[in-house]
């Protein structure tokens, strides 16, 4: 067996000890415990040197098209209503070169954090028009090399207002959509929002991925919807919802009864923290929420949840830099996590069930698994989620495609 590369003495997020892998044709080979004798394969060697190696984040919720837009209109209210009328407002600007700028910096700094799978959601409106698609799909060809790209076509102005927006949905698909999605609660009628989608899923045989009970007004969720149709069309771990921030308000007894239609149906659901905390509970004169999808509570339940970034220096979160692991520690301080095993969850929901809850299979750390992975300059689980360090070296299918390295002098007074 030719290697194309083997990592030698690297901490595991779930075993003791320091580990040596072989990784071979894109997928892991071998593990074995680092005392064992070194293969004699001439193949290049990558001494982890105690550093822990993880499966590649998977970032499987973000707005490329509408990202870094926050130099071009900074927040004067900073409200949830100013940010869809101000990005609906810069949207009918955006041109294939400006998204394809802004996008490139965001995929190429993604490679260098370690994000080895991302699913971006693409706006098709008639404002947008297929702009964004026409932009992200030689971008997912572009950068294969360091990620796994999907594009979701994603209606976010509502569907059943504008009827327009139903043929150019169908033309994104045809034109190469991965996944079809739209954001129901801006809909006049929700639930036919959410019978369009499924209806287009069907006909493009296609994961749905919806932005769903999102924000902290008075309506009733949507998600038992969700839930029913997902059974009826057969689309049983085809769905993925993003933001549920109003399962944060729900008594614990509720929350239960919908875990398990929830894991019955497979559906996963992502925490888009750096979003939710900034914009839920704003209506709170003290002592305000939290806002956040209670995705510990739920992978208790048995139900496959993540956290993804969502957006990057724009209206909607003016903060951020696309760091997933970041998010990852936002998520652990948000949901109060600090002990050993929640942090293993939570990097599990930046890892391998961010990529269960977008369809990808054969990743983590077993053999046979992808070559995707990242060493990060931690020695434990809870290290690299309290901290996030910055020196990490990216590989992708077997082949390092990124090293970040920390140069930093120090000055002490009379030296
Ligand atoms: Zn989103």
């Amino acid at each position: 067996m030719t290697a194309d590369l083997q990592i030698t003495n690297a901490h595991l997020p779930d075993r003791d000890g320091l580990w040596n892998l072989v990784l071979s044709q894109g997928t892991i080979a071998a593990i074995a415990p680092a005392a064992s004798k070194p293969s004699p394969d001439p193949s290049p060697t990558l001494d982890a040197s105690g550093d822990l190696l993880i499966p590649g984040l998977v970032d499987g919720h973000i707005h490329l098209d509408k990202a870094l837009l926050l130099d071009r209109h900074p927040a004067r209210l900073g409200t949830f209503a100013e940010a869809m009328a101000e990005t609906l407002r810069l949207k009918q600007g955006f041109t294939v070169d400006d998204i394809q700028a802004r996008a490139r910096r965001v995929l190429e700094r993604a490679i260098g954090f370690g994000i080895t799978a991302m699913r971006s959601h693409v706006e098709v409106d008639p404002t947008a028009g297929l702009r964004s698609l026409e932009a992200l799909l030689p971008l997912r060809e572009e950068y294969r090399w360091g990620l796994t790209l999907q594009l979701a076509v994603f209606a976010q102005e509502g569907i059943t207002q504008q009827p327009d927006t139903l043929s150019l949905l169908r033309q994104a698909m045809a034109l190469g959509g991965d996944v079809i999605g739209s954001a129901p609660y801006v809909d006049a009628d929700p639930k036919a929002n959410v019978r369009h989608i499924f209806d287009i899923a069907q006909e493009y045989d296609c994961d749905v991925d919806f932005h769903l009970d999102f924000l902290d007004d008075d309506e009733p969720l949507l998600l038992p919807f969700v839930i029913a149709e997902t059974q009826r069309r057969g689309w049983q771990g085809r769905v993925c919802l993003g933001h549920m921030t109003k399962l944060a308000g729900l008594p614990p007894a509720e929350l239960v009864d919908l875990a398990a239609a929830l894991r019955d149906t497979q559906i996963s659901i992502l925490a888009l923290p750096a979003s939710d905390i900034y914009m839920m509970a704003r209506q709170d004169t003290h002592n305000q929420r939290r806002g956040v999808a209670p995705v510990h509570r739920l992978a208790e339940q048995g139900v496959n949840v993540g956290v993804a970034t969502n957006n990057i220096l724009n209206l909607f979160t003016p903060f951020g830099d696309g760091d997933l692991l970041k998010i990852c520690t936002l998520l652990a301080q948000v949901l109060q996590l600090g002990t050993t095993i929640s942090h293993q969850r939570c990097l599990a929901m930046a890892t391998t069930q961010a990529a269960c809850a977008i369809g990808i299979v054969d990743y983590g750390l077993e053999v046979g698994d992808r070559a995707d992975l990242v060493l990060l300059n931690a020695s434990s689980v809870s290290e690299a989620v309290g901290a996030a360090p910055v020196q990490r070296t990216v590989i992708k299918a077997g082949r390092v495609v990124a090293q970040t390295r920390l140069d930093q002098q120090m000055f002490a007074p009379g030296e």
